[in-house]
C-alpha cells in the first residue's frame, strides 16, 4: 500500500472536532501533502454560498445567504470575552457601543482570545512533535507528517467573519512566535467579500507575510455559477473581486467539479461551459491578475445534495488541458 492509499482515510475526514477546541482543528489533507491547520471563523456555519456539493451542515440554509455584508459592520471587531452577555446588567455593558448588540455580525464574533490559545497550544505540541504520538495522528504515515499551512476555512466564509482581520493577527502572532516561516497562511474563500473595506487589513497582512487565496471558480456562466454555488451575490461580483485581488496578489484559483442534475443522472459541467470557464480565466490574466496555477479537485465526501457524484478523474484532466491550452495556466488535479 502506497503513502496516499494508507492516508486516504485522512484525506476524506476533515471533521472540525480536536481535544476540547472548537475554533482550531487539525486535518491531514491531500491538497496540502500534510497537515493543515485549519481555522473556522464561522460558528454560524455562515456562507453566502449554498453549494450543491457542501459538505457542511446547515441548520439554517434558507435564510443565511439574505445575511450577506454589504458594507462595513457597524462596530469594530471585539474580542467576545469583553462583550458582556446580554442580560448584563446596564453598568456592564455601559464601555460597549449599544450598536455591538444590535448589529447583525454580533453572532459572528469569535472568542480572539480563545482563537490564539487554541492555536499556541497546537502548534507547540506540533512543534514538540506530540501531535504525531496522538491517535488518531499517530497512524498517519512519515511522508505526510509535515506541517503544511494554517488555513482559514471552516464552516462557511472567513471574510464574512466581523474578526477576519484580527484573526489573521493573531495567526500572524503565532507564526512568529514559532517561528514557523515555512508554514503558510492560506484563505481559502468563495471570493464573496473580498471587496468589503473591513476586510482589507487582513488581506494585506496577509500579502506582507506570503500568504496565498485560493478563490473558489466552478462556473464560466451565471447559470452554471447559480447552478452550482446557489448564491445570491452576483457572479459578475465573483468575477471582479477575483480580478482585484488577483492584481495585487497571486492567486491560487479552486474549482470543484461534480456531476449534477441532468434528471437524476448527474451530468459534468458542459463542454461549452467548460470554454466558458476557461475564457473567464483568459479575462482574468488579461486584466492583469496574478494566478499561479488551478486546483481541480471533485468530491471525496458526502455532498449536500443527492443528485451530485464525484466525476471522473478523465474529465478532471481535460477540464485541466483545456485550461493549459487556452491560458497556459497549470492545471492540478487532485483525485
Ligand atoms: S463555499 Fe464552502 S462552505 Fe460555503 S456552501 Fe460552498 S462548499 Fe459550503
Amino acid at each position: 500500500m502506497d503513502t496516499e492509499e494508507a492516508d486516504a482515510k485522512f484525506f476524506q475526514n476533515h471533521g472540525r472536532l480536536f481535544e476540547d477546541f472548537s475554533l482550531v482543528y487539525p486535518v491531514v489533507s491531500r491538497r496540502a501533502g500534510g497537515l493543515s491547520v485549519g481555522i473556522n471563523l464561522s460558528p454560524d456555519q455562515f456562507c453566502p454560498f449554498r453549494c450543491v456539493y457542501c459538505q457542511v451542515q446547515r441548520q439554517e440554509r434558507a435564510s443565511v445567504a439574505d445575511e450577506l455584508p454589504t458594507s462595513s459592520p457597524q462596530t469594530p471587531c471585539l474580542d467576545s470575552s469583553k462583550i458582556p452577555p446580554l442580560n448584563a446588567a446596564p453598568s456592564e455593558t455601559a464601555s460597549v457601543s449599544q450598536s455591538a448588540y444590535s448589529s447583525p455580525f454580533n453572532k459572528r464574533y469569535v472568542d480572539l482570545d480563545r482563537l490564539e490559545q487554541e492555536l499556541m497550544t497546537l502548534s507547540q505540541w506540533i512543534v514538540e512533535h506530540r501531535f504525531w504520538q496522538m491517535p488518531p495522528f499517530d497512524q498517519v504515515t512519515q511522508v505526510h507528517q509535515r506541517w503544511n499551512d494554517f488555513a482559514l476555512s471552516g464552516d462557511g466564509e472567513p471574510t464574512a467573519s466581523p474578526c477576519f482581520s484580527e484573526a489573521v493577527k493573531r495567526i500572524v502572532k503565532v507564526r512568529q512566535h514559532f517561528g514557523l516561516t515555512d508554514v503558510k497562511i492560506i484563505l481559502i474563500t468563495s471570493s464573496t467579500c473580498l471587496h468589503l473595506p473591513q476586510v482589507q487589513e487582513g488581506l494585506e497582512l496577509l500579502r506582507e507575510h506570503g500568504g496565498e487565496i485560493w478563490a473558489k471558480l466552478d462556473a464560466g456562466t451565471p447559470e452554471y455559477y447559480h447552478e452550482m454555488n446557489r448564491s445570491r451575490v452576483p457572479f459578475e461580483r465573483i468575477l471582479e473581486n477575483i480580478q482585484t485581488v488577483s492584481q495585487r496578489f497571486p492567486v491560487v484559483i479552486q474549482t470543484l467539479l461534480v456531476n449534477h442534475g441532468g434528471d437524476g443522472q448527474g451530468k459534468p459541467m458542459s463542454g461549452a461551459e467548460v470554454e466558458a470557464y476557461r475564457e473567464c480565466l483568459k479575462g482574468l490574466l488579461v486584466a492583469g491578475g496574478h494566478i499561479r496555477y488551478v486546483q481541480l479537485h471533485t468530491i471525496a465526501r458526502s455532498p449536500a445534495e443527492s443528485d451530485v457524484s464525484a466525476v471522473s478523474h478523465e474529465f478532471m484532466e481535460h477540464v485541466a488541458d483545456r485550461v493549459r491550452r487556452h491560458t497556459g495556466l497549470r492545471g492540478v488535479v487532485y483525485r
